[in-house]
């Protein structure tokens, strides 16, 4: 089956009893057992729930992989893929990562000896000379949040095999409609939900994926274990947000390409941050790796005023200054003061959050009143 027929049928079927065509919200902690041990495959809703079960499988399908775990966020789903290794054990992450990753990594697990090195894998050989033999764990995210850095996974994944280690590939920015990491080699797969799977805005939910049966009973175990579920009604509407996942992620690409190319001109405007410009340092691995390009875009202003960002932010009308992307609506956001402000002002400039950068979230609305918003803010 290609992408948008499993988007739409993977992992659901009409409700036995009443024939609903949707998968019902399950609302319910437990299930009815006809004798001990002896149940319909429910016994308690942490390890378990038909809404959650159905959105699990659903999501593992398009994600090319057998078996997918959800969470009540992204990071929950981050921690239990750390939480499968122990103290001594190193994970090599990418530098340019999403601030709250950032965080998890260095506040919460490194006070339990695990040992994180950031490193910038633009090339990817570069991730070689930091692996040793405690490295049980590659962590990558592309494209990066918010530079757009992109990522050979392939390449990674040949460098992961080789020492021994899992890939785990951020798909949050991509989906699974433009890059599918498992088919490129990596382990496992993990997503904000919250974003574009979701898609409205309106749920915070974490995705696990793993084609590989060994991670997906540890992943289960976890799961089961500190019990950072999702719920039944979340699972539901990222049910519903995956079946228009296809039909949104093309207008968001084709809303991205035109109002970079439009950034690329304005006077005002310094650089401009988007993997479908010829001129991106991994433009060729970015069409290689995936379908197309986006609706993320981050750029810079000429003079690298912080208060010039701040006023844009402000002034534009359509884009809604908030955190967050991936939904219908368009976002604006200002890395350095927002989404990565957890990260010390020395480490993010190094990656380039500079004070001017705006980060643009392109929603599906009509791209010509984003364009007229961008104009009079920018003017
Ligand atoms: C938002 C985000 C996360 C964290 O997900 P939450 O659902 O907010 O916990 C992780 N990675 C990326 C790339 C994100 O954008």
């Amino acid at each position: 089956m290609k992408f948008a027929t499993k988007a739409i049928h993977a992992g659901v079927h009409p409700d036995e009893s009443t024939g609903a065509i949707m998968t019902p919200i399950y609302q319910t902690s437990t299930y009815v057992q006809d004798g001990v041990g002896n149940h319909k495959g429910y016994e308690y809703s942490r390890t378990l729930n038909p809404t959650r079960h159905a959105l699990e499988k659903n999501i593992a399908a398009i994600e090319n992989g057998r078996f997918g775990a959800a969470f009540g966020s992204g990071l929950a789903a981050i921690d239990c893929v750390v939480k499968m290794l122990s103290p001594g054990d190193e994970v090599i992450s990418t530098n340019d990562l999403y601030g709250g990753t950032y965080r998890l990594f260095t506040t919460i697990f490194a006070k339990y000896g695990i040992k994180f090195q950031f490193v910038d894998m633009s090339d990817a050989s570069n991730v070689e000379n930091f692996v040793t033999p405690n490295t049980k764990l590659i962590w990558v995210e592309t494209p990066t949040n918010p530079m757009m850095n992109i990522v050979d996974i392939e390449a990674v994944a040949k460098i992961a095999k080789k020492a021994g280690a899992m890939l785990a590939v951020d798909n949050t920015f991509a989906t699974p409609y433009l890059q599918t990491p498992i088919d490129l080699g990596a382990d496992i797969v993990m997503h904000s939900a919250t974003k574009y799977l979701g898609g409205h805005s309106d749920v915070v939910m974490g995705i696990l994926v793993t084609d590989n049966e060994e991670i997906s009973k540890e992943m289960y175990r976890i799961q089961n274990s500190t019990g950072a579920v999702t719920a039944p009604m979340d699972s539901f509407l990222v049910l519903r947000g995956i079946k228009t996942l296809h039909l949104r992620v093309q207008r968001h690409c084709e809303n991205g390409a035109k109002i970079a190319h439009w950034l690329t001109k304005h006077p005002k405007v310094d650089k401009v941050y988007w993997p479908g410009f010829e001129s991106h340092p991994n433009h060729a691995i970015a069409k290689k790796q995936m379908r197309d390009f986006g609706g993320m875009i981050s750029f810079t202003l000429k003079g690298n005023n912080i208060e010039d960002a701040h006023a844009i932010v402000k002034k534009v009308d359509l884009f809604a200054l908030a955190e967050s992307l991936g939904g219908v609506e368009s976002l604006i956001g200002h890395p350095a003061t927002m989404t990565h402000a957890s990260i010390p002002k020395e480490e993010r400039e190094k990656t380039g959050v500079v004070d001017s950068l705006i980060r643009l979230s392109v929603g599906v609305e009509d791209v010509e009143d984003l364009i007229a918003d961008l104009a009079q803010a920018l003017n």
